[in-house]
């Protein structure tokens, strides 16, 4: 069962009783690991509860919706989705659920998203997820009293209320998720993070090493720790992430660690002669540069420049061997001139990155950089876009083409799809398999069985987008 750690109020007064007849619930996932984690929290503390998690919307009497307010684009699949949802059931005649907005849309929305034809019956922000199993029953019991109706948005944040989602829940992609801290306290001009999370508000140590200590009971063997700026992680001003990845890596029977995401302006060299020096903290690092453009980084409040984010690619190499990168970039932030975007492409060839993730700026509602010109017409934020993942892509070529013929150890995370290029045999024949190795490249070969977790060997024969095509090795 999910638990919180801190001294709280009891905010769980109206939770449902154990017992038989309780609701089923489905919950659906947007955005990124961290609502994957915090749906697992949810998951656990309605288990808890006694409710009966189901895997398909058309069973379930409750559909929560565990949300993203990154893009505009994010919170408009969400609202869809509703309308999606009300009339599957109108469709096939069946009652309407109860549909419920969790995370960030709950906290930046909060009551708007009770009104409209589109409107929810249940919103419930991220540091309030300890109310849902009451909240659910008033709102499933067969007679609903008067003031059921009251209180259905309960948003606001709670420094001290963290979740623990259960151990028992299955990894992804083989690896444990972990959140180390919620918030943030960087506030970059075009992030809506540090509203919806709030400040920043570390897990204590003791619980992180607790919680991943169950784990590595449970069978696990890899964590990923989680956090919107990990690196930033400082409980009480006297652990840093560096030290804290230290005791993370003194848990027997733990193999694998990994970590999402790093601020570039909290890349000391400690920390990096750290993740060097400790054999199971996997040498890759996600490293948001968003801009290579000094002007516009100043603009976003990025905390660095060009120069300084190259230096620090520089002494990672260095430092961590094998070390590999993967980034976030936004084209067409306010006032981006062709030269700004020029900059960008030269970090991208500079760097060479396994993985870029770029997005068109999108502006959200209250965020300093609302206040901005949107001055970049969309039709050259689409033709910046299309040419800096032209750019990664030839660059990724490059240097996927270099690891041919090598031979890599990966840890096997389950089976994978794989179909070869049309009119391409690429002498691949299925079942396919996918291995991940230490610095995050996935290989896909072919075998009949395969252990989930088991370390194995492939040679690299060739690549497709970001994966590898190897060869089982004995
Ligand atoms: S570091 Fe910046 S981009 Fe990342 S979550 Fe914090 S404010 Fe948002």
């Amino acid at each position: 069962m999910a638990t919180f750690q801190g001294d709280l109020p009891d905010l769980t007064q109206t939770a449902a009783p154990v017992g038989e007849n309780l609701a089923s619930v489905y919950i659906e996932t947007y955005g990124c690991q961290m609502n994957v984690y915090d749906s697992q929290a949810i998951n656990g503390l309605l288990e808890g509860a006694g409710y009966n998690i189901v895997q398909h919307d058309l069973e379930a009497d409750v559909i929560l919706l565990n949300t993203c307010s990154i893009r505009d684009l994010a919170e408009h699949k969400v609202i869809s989705r509703v309308g999606e949802l009300r009339h599957r059931r109108t469709k096939t005649e069946m009652p309407q659920p109860v549909i419920g907005v969790c995370g960030c849309m709950a906290e930046r929305m909060g009551k708007d998203l009770r009104k409209g034809k589109r409107r929810v019956d249940l919103v419930v922000g991220v540091d309030n997820y300890d109310t849902l199993p009451g909240l659910i029953s008033k709102l499933t019991a067969k007679t609903i009293p008067q003031h059921a109706h009251e209180r259905r948005t309960v948003t606001g944040h709670r420094s001290d209320a963290h979740y623990v989602a259960p151990p028992s829940l299955y990894p992804i992609n083989n690896s444990h998720l972990v959140t180390i801290h919620k918030g943030c306290d960087y506030k970059c001009t075009y992030c809506i993070v540090p509203y919806t999370r709030g400040p920043q508000s570390e897990k204590s140590p003791e619980a992180i090493i607790e919680e991943i200590s169950g784990i590595v009971a449970g069978g696990g063997r890899e964590v990923t720790l989680l956090g919107q700026n990990v690196t930033a992680y400082n409980w009480q001003q006297n652990m840093d992430f560096a030290k804290l990845v230290e005791e993370v890596a003194e848990i027997d029977g733990l193999e694998r660690i990994r970590f999402l995401t790093g601020h570039p302006t909290d890349m000391h060299p400690h920390l990096m002669d750290t993740i060097g020096r400790l054999e199971k903290v996997c040498p890759w690092l996600h490293v948001p540069v968003q801009s290579g453009s000094d002007r516009v980084l100043r603009r976003m409040k990025r905390l660095y420049t060009s120069g300084q984010y190259l230096e620090m690619v520089d002494y990672a190499r260095q430092a961590i061997p094998n070390v590999t990168f993967s980034t976030d970039f936004i084209v067409g932030f306010p006032g981006e001139t062709e030269q700004d975007f020029q900059d960008t492409l030269e970090v991208t060839r500079k760097v060479k990155y396994d993985q870029a993730f770029c997005f068109k700026y999108s502006e959200r509602p209250g965020v300093p950089a609302a206040k901005l010109n949107d001055d970049v017409p969309d039709v050259e934020k689409k033709r910046r876009l299309a040419e800096l993942l032209a750019v990664q892509e030839e660059t990724w070529n490059a240097v996927a083409d270099t690891c041919v013929g090598q031979v890599w150890p990966g840890v096997v995370e389950g089976q994978a799809k794989h179909q070869s290029k049309p009119g391409q045999d690429d002498g691949q024949k299925g079942p396919f398999w996918r291995l991940r190795t230490s610095n995050n490249r996935k290989i896909i070969v072919s075998a009949d069985e395969l252990k989930i977790g088991a370390e194995l060997k492939a040679r690299i024969n060739g690549y497709k987008n970001t994966s590898f095509l190897g060869e089982l090795q004995d």
